[in-house]
């Protein structure tokens, strides 16, 4: 993924197997996608394959992120955006396919060729005849093009061998010998996606443009660098990205270093993570699945340079990869460009070597209790963590069972409204669901539910609860409604194909390739009409009971091959792990000779000063880039018209969306009391989760599920360049296909107006839901509370976020939670007041996403939705004129990594916002914070943010073996900026890499979306076009000038760690208790 939107991203998932640290599609607003849940690293890391995963149907932000007020450039540049994209590919004219005899030519032979219907494309399976190599090219009228090559990697112990090679075969190669063509490559082309990922099995390196040119330099890139990389030549990589020890001097402490080493210190420092990868293992004892393909930390270093050859030579070899083209560009030439690589090689026997054999049933259940790393705080006993995990089939099931397994999983646990989840939930046995449902990502699939934030003693009743819950479910079957709002859910979801800016393309090859990296037909997975339509009609012939009950009682009930993983918190474990660390390290420095330790200083040394030595030029020259002739000059327009219902300002975005109707509709926030603030989440999903006179929350959910494609309610806060008070709004996001309109509107209308919150136990539910989403936010993504926090102690919108999102919410659902027990009714009442505050036609916005005739078609059903809003005399705004005091400050959690940010507001200091900015900022991340705090620091990101709307500019660590270091090098960044000396080439390749920032692709809603946000900030499509203008025209002055506002992050900056208590303690007697310590965990 590519690390200049991602890494600044702070919605953050837990994948560490993709190269960079999120799985969302790229500036994936926390809500278009899915993201979330798709990935647990190396365990299943997308949710591309199954057309049926629950996390696929949440396209709509469940999540709301409360942290609208997003740091991310990612949604600064929404302001500019967008290369406009075709949001449904269909049939091209002339369907252009590789002609056979070109084909022939050039030594593949064709296997098969069909017309796929779901995606209007016509695929053609090809095997290069002298090396087996198999190439699915498929040819749609989608500009956004996509490349994929995948090699079958099974490993077979836990030294992350995959996942340090996906990092490092991008570290240089023969056509291009410089560190890493891979940053070259995120710093200067029009990418839509740029990555690579590890999973259990196989290692991915997909990419994808909309510009032809710039794809095919991607793709050229990527060929020579899995073939041909360096690193299997050159032991420096592998120690930098896999493991190595670290002396700067003799007198000092050995350290372990390495980019996958902390990434997955960072991982194993996650109970959730644990969890899931305890599980794995233990369900497969026997395959390459019962070891951690990512790497466990305490394995790594056992890794030898002599098998991480041997395991390049073997797998990453053209017998034994799959290849995936697609989009609107020239078969022939894919199939070109592929033989020049391709006819260097001659058949191995890779293809039978890395074959994953099944995992055979266990005749007996098992019983794992483990260990993971908790804080001191709180009541321990309530942490434990209990999952039921089974082992569905000994062999891969066929698509017709796994789709209607997949229904199944929806049906039982894909909304609040689901009978498993619910029945767990409101048990008050746990916080919240862990485990994945079903999971086919694998060669056999699996399903898994448990809870967590459970007593010692109710685990047994946890255990017992899911059992007789799937029993009466298998007895009694699901209500018709259930059965029929999952059905509308995965139709809308299938049709709408929606992958939020992840490209479609990817999400189809993920699906497809999960069943041709098992040599199964590569084409089945991409067909989902028949099978869906074969279901519905068993359905209506046998009855879902006849369908659904079987499976459980087959599948899961009847099935000996369960694994239950109790986790236990230890609140001692992370020293002890630490501690047996530096133990094992003093043990190899005392084997060490006085020789062995001044050469090792010296390799330390060494590695330090060519990590820390740029390319040569002309090495850089290598990496093919476009020129600024190849970059449209002005931004891409999308169609608003500003208008009045009833009057309420309407805009309206006529794009071709497919018959769906994407609407926003927005509230102003700005009259609630400041004490209400940290309550808006939960009244958001009160909303969505209580029911109302008449319907109860099932019934609620289920109307919504049958008739759109869901609604969901957040809130937006954001700072507004040049005015005092920020923009807070709760939005209200809503799709249905156009004809239900109608019900689109009511539902809304019933959700914002006749909720009723009366129901505490519910309620004390979400409180301990979000309690337990923080927590986990805390550990896996603590830069972006790091983030958060600084920003509250720098300006008012960043201070309202933090309310809703940041440290102070997870203190005030902590308080809340014993509130809820003695003050119902107040807190019931306060819900109440929100709401008033908010409702209201004064203050109102609807933004509406569509085709013309549609829009025109709603314009009647907005009206009367409009007509239901109460009307109120003009409410004074509130004044929230807090912010947090600005010392430095460490919030102390039970990690192995940390988390190291430093801000300050550049505009108070007097900074006038230029395009130039963003250029800079890119160039900061993309050199001097990758080189220092990642290739040589040691952590797995580091990169810079700057919030063009609030002025703030911030530096964020991602799982951080430093600390002070860290903040040592953000100092260091004026100094870089005035010594730098960039050629034109250099520029030129930051100027293009800020406009594919810019111009991210997005599909229609979040083109929409994205206006509508330009609209509440005031960003103007002059105001674009100057930018624009600006970051083209950025010179090396700009660098120089920069250096002086960027001083102030040093001189006046807030610093906030998210940080071990051991590296705390340390930094603070270094620095005469420079930070003050919070504990949150
Ligand atoms: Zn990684």
């Amino acid at each position: 993924m590519e690390r200049t939107a991602l890494l600044r991203s702070l919605s953050c998932s837990s994948l560490a197997c993709n190269r960079f640290i999120f799985s969302a599609p790229k500036r994936s607003h926390s809500f278009l996608s899915k993201s979330s849940a798709a990935a647990r690293c190396h365990r299943r890391v997308f949710s591309g394959r199954s057309i049926l995963r629950r996390d696929s149907w949440r396209s709509l932000p469940v999540a709301a992120s409360p942290r609208s007020s997003s740091l991310r450039f990612g949604f600064n540049d929404k302001h500019f955006s967008s290369l406009s994209a075709r949001a449904v590919a269909s049939p091209p004219k002339d369907i252009a396919g590789a002609g056979d005899e070109v084909a022939e030519k050039l030594g593949f032979e064709k296997v098969s060729e069909e017309f796929i219907d779901e995606c209007k494309s016509k695929a053609v399976l090809f095997k290069h005849k002298k090396t087996g190599a198999e190439v699915m090219s498929v040819s749609n009228d989608d500009e956004n093009k996509v490349f994929g090559i995948v090699f079958r990697t099974p490993p077979k112990d836990s030294t992350g061998i995959p996942h340090i090679l996906e990092h490092s075969v991008l570290c240089g190669s023969r056509k291009y010998p410089l560190k890493e063509p891979f940053v070259e490559l995120l710093k200067g082309s029009l990418h839509t996606f740029l990555n690579a990922f590890t999973y259990p099995d196989r290692t991915c390196y997909p990419v994808a443009s909309t510009n032809s040119k710039d794809f095919y330099n991607l793709v050229d890139v990527y060929l020579d660098a899995v073939f041909f990389p360096k690193c299997i030549e050159d032991f420096q990589t592998f120690q930098q990205e896999g493991w190595h020890y670290e002396l700067d001097d003799p007198s000092e402490d050995i350290t372990y270093k390495g980019v996958v080493f902390n990434e997955m210190k960072g991982v194993y420092s996650q109970p959730d993570n644990l969890l899931g990868r305890t599980a794995q293992q233990a369900l497969f004892p026997d395959n390459t699945y019962g070891v951690d393909s990512g790497g466990d930390p305490l394995v790594i270093p056992k890794l030898t340079f002599e098998e991480f050859k041997e395991f390049h030579r073997k797998y990453y070899h053209p017998s034994n990869a799959r290849i995936w083209f697609y989009g609107d560009d020239d078969p022939n030439e894919r199939l070109r460009i592929l033989s020049e690589y391709l006819d260097l090689f001659d058949a191995s026997t890779a293809p039978n070597e890395s074959k994953v054999e099944p995992q055979k049933l266990f005749s007996e259940p098992v019983r794992i209790v483990e260990k993971y790393p908790a804080g001191e705080g709180g009541n321990l006993n309530k942490k434990h963590m209990v999952c039921l995990n089974w082992l569905l089939s000994d062999k891969p099931l066929d698509l017709q069972t796994e789709l209607t397994l997949g229904f199944l999983d929806h049906l039982m646990l894909g909304t609040p409204a689901s009978p498993l989840r619910k029945v767990l939930l409101e048990s008050g046995l746990g916080d919240a669901i862990i485990g994945g449902g079903v999971e086919d990502e694998l060669l056999q699939p699996q399903f898994s539910i448990g809870l967590k934030g459970v007593t010692d003693e109710d685990i047994l009743k946890v255990e017992e609860l899911i059992m007789s819950s799937l029993r009466k479910l298998a007895e009694e079957g699901f209500d018709m409604e259930a059965v029929e709002a999952s059905m509308n859910t995965i139709e809308f979801s299938l049709r709408e194909n929606n992958t939020g800016s992840f490209p479609r393309g990817l999400s189809l090859m993920l699906r497809s390739i999960g069943k041709w990296i098992y040599d199964m037909d590569p084409f089945e997975p991409l067909k989902y009409e028949k099978p869906l339509a074969d279901l519905k009609a068993r359905i209506a012939e046998e009855g879902s009971k006849a369908v659904f009950s079987p499976l459980i009682e087959k599948f899961i009930l009847n099935n000996p091959h369960r694994v239950t993983i109790e986790m236990q918190p230890d609140p001692e474990k992370a020293s002890r792990d630490e501690a047996a660390e530096k133990e094992n390290l003093e043990k190899v420095k005392a084997s060490m000779t006085a020789e062995d330790l001044a050469e090792l200083a010296h390799a330390t040394q060494e590695l330090k000063l060519k990590q820390e030595t740029p390319d040569p030029p002309e090495a850089l020259r290598c990496v093919p880039s476009l020129s600024l002739h190849d970059i449209p000059k002005e931004p891409i327009r999308i169609p608003t018209e500003v208008g009045d219902i009833n009057g309420v300002k309407v805009l309206q975005h006529d794009l071709f969306t497919n018959d769906v109707l994407y609407t926003e509709v927005v509230f102003d926030m700005s009259s609630l009391k400041q004490e209400l603030l940290p309550l808006v989440p939960l009244f958001c999903q009160s909303l969505q989760e209580m029911g109302t006179k008449d319907l109860t929350f099932v019934q609620l959910n289920q109307l919504i599920g049958r008739k759109t494609g869901g609604i969901s309610i957040f809130p937006f806060t954001s700072a507004i360049r040049g005015k005092e008070d920020p923009s807070s709004h709760i939005i209200v996001r809503g799709k249905s296909m156009a004809g239900r309109a109608d019900d689109l509107f009511n539902l809304i209308n019933c959700v914002l107006q006749e909720v009723q919150f009366t129901d505490q136990q519910r309620f004390k539910q979400f409180v301990s839901q979000s309690k337990a989403r923080m927590e986990n936010r805390l550990r896996g993504g603590g830069h972006g509370i790091a983030a958060a926090r600084m920003n509250a102690k720098l300006n008012v919108a960043g201070w309202i976020s933090e309310q809703m999102g940041g440290v102070s919410y997870l203190d005030f659902l902590q308080s809340l939670e014993e509130k809820v027990d003695n003050d119902w009714s107040g807190i019931s009442s306060s819900l109440e007041e929100i709401r008033k505050s908010l409702l209201s036609r004064e203050g109102c916005l609807v933004n509406m996403t569509a085709d013309g005739k549609n829009l025109s078609d709603t314009e009647n059903f907005v009206s009367k939705f409009l007509d239901l809003l109460p009307s109120k005399s003009l409410v004074e705004r509130s004044s929230w004129s807090a912010r947090l005091p600005s010392n430095n400050e460490a919030i102390v959690i039970p990690t192995q990594v940390n988390y190291v940010g430093k801000a300050a507001n550049l505009y108070d200091k007097g900074y006038q916002l230029s395009g130039s900015a963003y250029v800079i900022s890119n160039h900061i991340s993309n050199t001097w914070l990758w080189e220092r705090v990642r290739v040589s620091g040691g952590a797995y990101g580091g990169f810079c943010n700057f919030d063009t709307h609030s002025g703030v500019f911030t530096f964020l660590s991602y799982r951080d073996p430093n600390l002070l270091k860290t903040l040592d090098i953000y100092d260091g960044t004026g100094d870089f900026l005035r010594k730098l000396e960039v050629d034109d080439d250099t520029l030129t390749k930051a100027i293009i890499g800020t406009i594919s920032d810019v111009d991210a692709y997005q599909l229609p809603d979040a083109k929409g979306y994205s206006s509508l946000l330009r609209y509440l900030l005031g960003v103007t499509e002059e105001e674009r076009q100057r930018r624009r203008e600006e970051i083209l025209s950025t010179s090396l002055k700009d660098f120089k000038d920069f250096a002086d506002a960027i001083d102030s992050v040093k001189a006046n900056g807030v610093a906030v760690a998210v940080a071990s208590p051991d590296d705390v303690e340390t930094a603070n007697k270094e620095r005469s208790n420079f930070f003050q310590v919070k504990r949150a965990l």
